[in-house]
């Protein structure tokens, strides 16, 4: 690691921070550094824990107030928010793509990702809808009712180091919910641009001091958020081993949590599928963002009779992707995050090979500053414990079946249960991964690749991955309190199942 970054890259991200208004807090603590070349930008300095402190307490604060604004007038702090990350998109996209190193148009995507939520949020922020139940009782109305929850702790990875935020932060502030967040620390950059965008959104739409703050540091500093019983819910985004060490601590103080946890994600190929359609969602799902998605394909289970012409098709896609900078054109791979990525990519097919696998091709590191490796399809002869595991790095397995019934088996045969696919073109198969004795994770697919999710429908996954449910549909109840309300307006006092008591 060298200390100082090339002027290009630090200018660069220097102009993106201006645009979007960030205050940087320099320091000694954390290092802000690009994978891309692994140099370090700048140094920042970690949020102590008296900070940490007082951002809860200004975040209860504004939560007294937050929660008394109607939830359609709580919507205009968002809808200024998604204007203004359209205005900003450039320059937050290039700071993804500086920390992070995803390609351009990925950063762009999830920036994109960022404005649809908000609109949606805006759109929910007027459908925080309760039920009305028929009373057993006469003249009694039986309905629910839904409350702000109170201070959101977001904590989020490395990986999608916006959109994780803003999934949590568009709908919390319309339920009514001030933010605190802890974003990775290999991400603070893009975080405190966003922050400064929400301050400004708030500012402007009169919305409460101390409704958004930014915590900056690394599992530690996380770790008061998950402790601290002002926290109402903890949203925790990040690895297994992470949310292992979350939810207890949480549960133990009966807080609510919300994790969203590392995926081991498949895809069926059947004899019926399409094949140019499914090499093309395999190569994006498997190898974009150099295998660094939380929905990464990372299992590929193909039918006996087609898994040569697969493996051959994919391996021919591989050969062709362009692995590099990220901003050069044609890159469509970027870098690994860090060094310690590389470390378990190579472990990882070190077991491969010894458990039987063949590498078909990739897997080797690219000579150039920064880690950059070409993605790695692997024949396996089964699903062995190398292959159970999620490696945060681009390696395809690939294995093979002879019925449905037995990919089935297969596919929900590991411990994480985030993103599915199967590419067929029988209905009855599609329609049999689709049910309940079908695929076990949270997202099912059929005909395109396990990651790209939309906004729209709920994101999470089951069993490992940790149940927990973000963005679209009705996630948002997580992120409030239900009352169940009774009213008499008779003047008789009936009790519910008959009782009498007088
Ligand atoms: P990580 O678990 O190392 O870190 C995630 C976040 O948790 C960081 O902000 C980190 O500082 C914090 N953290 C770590 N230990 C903590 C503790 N004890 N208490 C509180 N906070 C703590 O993950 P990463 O390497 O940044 O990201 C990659 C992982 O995240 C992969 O496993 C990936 O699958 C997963 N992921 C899941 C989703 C999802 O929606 N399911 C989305 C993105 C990433």
């Amino acid at each position: 690691m060298t200390e100082t970054a090339p002027l290009d890259l630090r200018n660069r991200a220097a102009d993106a921070l201006r645009a979007c208004g960030t205050d940087v807090p320099f320091g000694d603590d954390v290092p802000a550094m690009s994978p891309i070349d692994g140099t370090v930008l700048y140094t920042l300095r970690a949020s102590s824990p008296d900070e940490v402190t007082a951002a809860i307490e200004s975040a209860r604060h504004a939560f007294s107030q937050w929660r008394a604004v109607p939830a359609p007038v709580r919507g205009a702090l968002v809808r200024r928010l998604g204007e203004l990350l359209t205005e900003h998109k450039r320059s937050l996209a290039d700071l993804v793509t500086i920390e992070a190193g995803k390609i351009p148009s990925e950063a762009l995507g999830e920036v994109q990702e960022m404005i649809d939520v908000c609109e949606f949020a805006v759109g929910i922020s007027r459908q925080l809808y309760g039920r009305t139940m028929p009373s057993e009782r006469p003249g009694h109305r039986l309905m629910e009712t839904w409350h702000p929850l109170g201070v959101v702790g977001v904590i989020s990875a490395f990986n999608f180091p916006v959109a994780v935020w803003a999934w949590n932060a568009a709908i919390a502030f319309v339920c009514g919910d001030p933010v605190v967040w802890k974003p990775s620390e290999l991400t603070p950059l893009t975080a405190l641009a966003c922050d400064a965008l929400v301050r400004r959104a708030a500012a402007e739409t009169g919305a409460p001091d101390g409704l958004h703050s930014v915590l900056i540091g690394s599992g530690p500093v996380g770790e008061q958020l998950v402790d601290d019983p002002r926290v109402a819910l903890v949203s925790a985004t990040g690895s297994v081993r992470m949310g292992r060490e979350v939810g207890p601590r949480v549960a133990a103080r009966f807080g609510r949590c919300l994790l969203e946890l590392g995926g081991n994600n498949a895809a069926v190929v059947a004899p019926s599928a399409d094949l140019d359609l499914t090499v093309r969602g395999v190569v994006f799902a498997a190898a974009g963002t150099a295998g660094q998605r939380c929905t990464t394909l990372r299992r590929l289970i193909v039918h006996s009779s087609i898994v040569e012409t697969v493996v051959d098709r994919v391996a021919d896609a591989y050969r062709q992707l362009r692995v590099g900078d990220p901003f050069e054109d044609g890159v469509l791979v970027g870098p690994l995050i860090r060094e310690r990525s590389w470390a378990a990519m190579t472990s990882a097919l070190d077991h491969a090979r010894a458990a039987g696998g063949t590498v078909v091709c990739g897997g080797e590191r690219v000579d150039r500053d920064g880690v950059y490796a070409s993605p790695a399809l692997v024949r396996m002869p089964e699903q062995a414990a190398v292959v159970r595991e999620e490696t945060f790095a681009p390696i395809l397995y690939v294995l093979s079946y002879d019925t449905l019934d037995e990919a089935i088996a297969l596919h929900n045969d590991v411990p994480q249960g985030l993103a599915s696919a199967i590419f067929t073109l029988d209905q009855r198969e599609a329609e049999r991964f689709l049910a309940a004795d079908g695929s076990d994770c949270g997202i099912a697919n059929v005909n395109i690749g396990t990651s790209g999710a939309e906004i729209g429908g709920a994101f999470g996954g089951e069993k490992d991955t940790g149940g927990g449910r973000e963005s679209g549909s009705d996630s948002w109840k997580a992120y409030m309190r239900r009352a169940t309300n009774t009213v008499n307006y008779s003047d008789q006092l009936p009790l519910a199942q008959g009782v009498h008591f007088e």
